[in-house]
């Protein structure tokens, strides 16, 4: 069975035989990072200048069409080995790594980045990967591969949102045997968290939040970002619904817009700046209007819990 010693032996052997993997690691270990205090919340600002490939990546249904899918294993480089894990899936190192330890794990298929019947794997997979935190990025919420369905995973202790919850208040809002599905609306972005020890039952609270999330017109999906990681009682996932793709100061001409596009990683606490000139901008104001911007409010909140009660 796969668990998180058998994926750090395998980073560390993916990082001794490809150099720009290798390479990209050990530039983390020197990239700024700075905190911030957001309504309470300790946010990490990083400024990462190789996550620009992500941050400012081409989106639509164009671009995609003319480039080689990066996830697919014809294109992947041959360096790159891979862990197969569960019903399809291959754990990979991301070789362009925001976490201290950071994987990308595709479907081996290419098929769309949609969440739809696929929660009970990601909690199975953060079980499995006890210490890390499994991501999922809807195909408008900073996936910068929404073709090719995959999660990501990156060491838990470095984002800030796993402790924002657990000192929060959560209220319940429905109930699947041990499974809780709860709102949490005092931290300045709102989120849902599921907990639950039977991933089936956790799958089930999950499309039922994911059924009363409205969705954008042209969308597949409610958009949302998703993280979820291993406690004592089984694992917690954390549901971050979105209104918005990218923030309206989105850019890189003219002095008022940032080079930000928030993914679960900047939603779960970490914001990634690739210009150092945003990172120095970027304040626990400017966080707090992404949040308002990009997720939904008080009301919409509501609407959503009345609709599953
Ligand atoms: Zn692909």
């Amino acid at each position: 069975m796969v668990n998180s010693e058998i994926v750090n032996k395998f980073i560390g052997e993916q990082l001794a035989e490809w150099q720009t993997a290798a390479d990209n690691f050990e530039a983390l270990k020197g990239v700024k990072v700075k905190e911030l205090d957001v309504d309470g919340m300790k946010i990490k600002v990083q400024f990462n200048p190789a996550r620009i490939v992500s941050s400012a990546a081409k989106v639509d249904a164009k671009s995609l069409a003319e480039r080689k899918c990066f996830l697919c294993a014809a294109n992947r480089p041959s360096v790159q080995r891979g862990i197969e894990w569960g019903n399809g899936y291959i754990i990979l190192i991301n070789p362009f790594p925001i976490f201290p330890r950071h994987l990308t794990i595709p479907d081996v298929n290419h098929v769309d980045q949609l969440i739809k019947g696929r929660i009970a794997d990601m909690m199975n997979l953060a079980r499995d990967l006890d210490g890390y935190t499994v991501f999922y990025n809807g195909p408008k919420c900073g996936a910068s591969a929404p073709d090719h369905m995959h999660f990501q995973a990156g060491n838990s202790d470095f984002l800030t949102i796993s402790e924002a919850v657990e000192n929060a208040e959560l209220k319940t809002v429905a109930t699947d045997g041990d499974a809780v599905l709860a709102v949490c609306d005092t931290l300045p972005l709102n989120v849902f968290v599921i907990d639950a020890e039977d991933a089936e039952a956790g799958q089930r609270l999950f499309s039922r939040l994911y059924d009363a999330i409205p969705v954008p017109e042209g969308e597949a999906e409610p958009m949302m970002n998703l993280l979820c990681y291993a406690t004592p009682a089984g694992v917690r996932l954390v549901v971050i619904p979105r209104k918005k793709h990218r923030p309206s100061f989105y850019g890189t001409e003219g002095d008022d817009k940032m080079l930000l596009s928030p993914a679960s990683v900047d939603m779960g606490g970490v914001f990634i700046t690739p210009l150092e000139k945003d990172f120095n901008k970027l304040d626990a104001e400017i966080v707090k209007t992404i949040f308002d911007e990009l997720c939904l409010d008080g009301a919409a909140v509501e609407e959503i819990v009345n609709k599953i009660k």
